[in-house]
C-alpha cells in the first residue's frame, strides 16, 4: 500500500503550546471563530445521531460515530505510515485512516484532530495535504495544528456541556478521572480543558524526572509545561520553565508512589520571589516511569501568604 498523494499525517502532541508571537490577540479571535465552527458542525452530528437514535446521549463523543454522521469515512488500519490517524482526500472526499491502539484516548483526540482539519476551506483543493512539503494557509507556524486542536478539544468536551460536568465534581485533580471517564478523554487533555473553563485561581502543570546525574543519586522533578487560568497569569503565579521542585515535594512523593497526595509548599517563582501553594498532585497512569518515578499533572492554587 502506498501513500496516497493527498495525505496529512496527524500531529497530536498533548504538549504541543500555542504558538507564541505578537499576534496573540489575533489568534485568539481566531480560535474563538473555530471552537463556535466545530461547536456548531458537532451539533449538526448530533442532530443527525439522534434523529437515528433518539437514545443516543453523549458524552462520551464517538469520534467515528460524528465521522460518519458528518460525512467523512474511517478506514482502521495497520501500516507504518498511520501513527494515530491520518486524514486523506481521495476522489475529493475526506477519508480518515486510523490505527487501533492501545490508548484509547490519543486515538479519540487523534480522530477529533483529523475531523478538524475538514473546517478549513483548504483541506479539499491542497494538492498536497501536507505542511511538509509548502507552507500553507497560516503555516509555517505551526497554527493550523494549534487550531485543529483547539477544534478538536471543543468536538471531544464541548465547553458548555464540560462547564455544567465540571460544576457537578469536586474541583481540582479529583475531578480529572470522572471526566476522562465521562468524555473518554486523557488526564492532560481534560486537565488543558478545566484550565480552559478559566474559572478560579490556579496553574495546572507536567512534571518528570529531572533526570540527574546517576553519580548523585538525586531524584527530582521539573516542570516540563504549565498551563494557567487567566487571573492566576494575570497576577503572575506562573511556574518558570524547568523549576525543580524541593525534594520533599508532594510531587516527589506521588510521582514515586503512583498515588495521589497533597501538600502545601513554597516554590521559588523566579527572581527570589517566594510564593506558597496548595498542590495536588495527580500521578499519570499512562506516562512512562523512568527511574523508579512516574510524570504528574499538579494541580497548584496560589495562597495568601
Ligand atoms: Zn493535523
Amino acid at each position: 500500500m502506498t501513500v496516497p498523494e493527498t495525505a496529512h499525517t496527524a500531529a497530536l502532541d498533548p504538549q504541543r503550546s500555542p504558538p507564541s508571537t505578537p499576534e496573540r490577540a489575533t489568534l485568539s479571535t481566531v480560535e474563538e471563530r473555530v471552537r463556535a465552527q466545530a461547536r456548531e458542525r458537532l451539533r449538526q452530528a448530533e442532530d443527525i445521531l439522534r434523529s437515528i437514535d433518539a437514545e443516543w446521549t453523549p458524552p462520551p463523543y464517538d469520534p467515528l460515530l460524528i465521522a460518519q454522521a458528518l460525512g467523512i469515512r474511517c478506514v482502521p488500519v495497520n501500516v507504518p505510515w498511520v501513527q494515530d490517524a491520518m486524514i486523506l482526500v481521495m476522489g475529493g472526499e475526506p477519508v480518515i485512516y486510523y490505527r487501533p491502539g492501545k490508548d484509547e484516548a490519543r486515538l479519540r483526540f487523534s480522530l477529533f484532530h483529523e475531523i478538524a482539519h475538514t473546517l478549513f476551506p483548504d483541506f479539499r483543493f491542497n494538492p498536497r495535504y501536507d505542511a511538509a512539503h509548502r507552507p500553507r494557509l497560516l503555516e509555517p507556524a505551526g497554527r493550523l495544528e494549534h487550531l485543529c486542536d483547539v477544534a478538536a478539544y471543543e468536538l471531544m468536551m464541548p465547553m458548555d456541556r464540560f462547564r455544567r460536568d465540571l460544576a457537578g465534581t469536586c474541583f481540582g485533580a479529583d475531578a480529572v478521572r470522572t471526566l476522562c471517564l465521562r468524555y473518554g478523554a486523557g488526564e492532560e487533555h481534560v486537565a488543558v480543558r478545566m484550565v480552559e473553563t478559566d474559572t478560579a485561581c490556579y496553574c495546572v502543570s507536567r512534571l518528570e524526572n529531572a533526570r540527574t546525574t546517576r553519580q548523585d543519586g538525586r531524584r527530582q522533578m521539573r516542570v516540563v509545561y504549565s498551563m494557567a487560568t487567566t487571573v492566576c497569569r494575570s497576577r503572575g503565579f506562573t511556574l518558570p520553565a524547568s523549576l525543580q521542585l524541593p525534594r520533599r515535594s508532594c510531587v516527589l512523593l506521588a510521582s514515586r508512589s503512583r498515588k495521589q497526595t497533597a501538600g502545601e509548599e513554597v516554590l521559588d517563582l523566579g527572581q527570589g520571589r517566594l510564593q506558597r501553594f496548595r498542590i495536588e498532585a495527580l500521578p499519570l497512569r499512562r506516562g512512562v516511569r523512568r527511574r523508579g518515578l512516574s510524570p504528574v499533572l499538579a494541580f497548584l492554587y496560589p495562597l495568601s501568604t
